[in-house]
């Protein structure tokens, strides 16, 4: 089954809702044109709804970069699912490492994120990822395995096939610079094909995303590997020009 090539950008904690609403202008002429690929932005909370706003029509989906698992409650600071949708969003990353290491995110906590994400009709883009450390002790694979088992339990394929998006996003290579060989993110990227099929999930319609250090230069070759289905990227989103010239790849 093709699979729609999704390039996403990350914003992380930068840009104001008016600084959305002016990249997203300057960005959507240098995209247009470009059929057959899905093209997101994951942007601060605040800039939600004014950047849903900015992009309707323009084919660049909008989403949130953390959700809370409840719908409503006591939880100072959060944003659930049903109110990122409700401010424009189609799509939301949950699990990405920054949010697993700086704040404590953990598998089973991911897991309920995902479920509150599909329950909203989000799009959920699912990230999971080595440290330099459990790679260089060669636990790379036995590492995914368990945030995959952990991150995506109790999923079904039903779900998994209608909103899951799965990023491979090394931890060594985000915001580094130093970013995973296109051989190393293929050979990583089928072996987390292989789990997802032997949890049972439809594997061949599920998107995985390489992130880590993406730049212009080097998402053409990573594209062109059998497994990495899109790119998710974190600094070169955050100008129009560096973001088109990886969603024109
Ligand atoms: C990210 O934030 O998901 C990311 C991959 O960041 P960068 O592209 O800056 O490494």
């Amino acid at each position: 089954m093709p699979r729609t090539p999704f390039l996403a950008g990350n914003w992380k904690m930068f840009k104001t809702g008016q600084q959305a609403v002016d990249f997203i202008r300057e960005v959507v002429p240098l995209v247009a044109g470009r059929a057959g690929r899905e093209v997101a932005l994951a942007v601060p909370a605040t800039a939600l709804f004014q950047a849903a706003e900015a992009a309707r029509g323009s084919g660049i989906a909008i989403g949130a970069q953390n959700l809370h698992w409840e719908r409503e409650g006591a939880f100072t600071g959060e944003i659930s699912a049903a109110m990122a949708a409700a401010a424009g969003a189609s799509l939301a990353i949950v699990g990405h490492s920054e949010r697993r290491q700086l704040f404590g995110d953990t598998d089973e906590w991911v897991s309920r994120k995902l479920a509150a994400a599909l329950g909203a009709d989000l799009l959920a883009v699912v990230c999971v990822g080595e440290t330099l450390a459990q790679r260089e002790a060669g636990r790379t694979l036995e590492v995914l395995s368990a945030q995959l088992r952990g991150s995506l339990a109790g999923l079904s394929a039903t779900a998994a096939g209608k909103g899951l998006v799965m990023a491979y996003e090394p931890v060594w290579a985000i915001g580094t610079g130093k970013t995973a060989t296109k051989e190393e993110a293929q050979e990583t990227q089928a072996f987390i094909r292989r789990e997802l099929s032997a949890m049972g999930l439809p594997a061949e319609s599920i998107r995985i995303l390489y992130g880590g250090s993406v730049k212009p230069d080097n998402a053409a070759a990573l594209m062109a590997q059998p497994d990495i289905d899109g790119l998710l990227v974190g600094g070169a989103s955050l100008k129009a020009d560096s973001f088109a010239a990886i969603v024109n790849f």
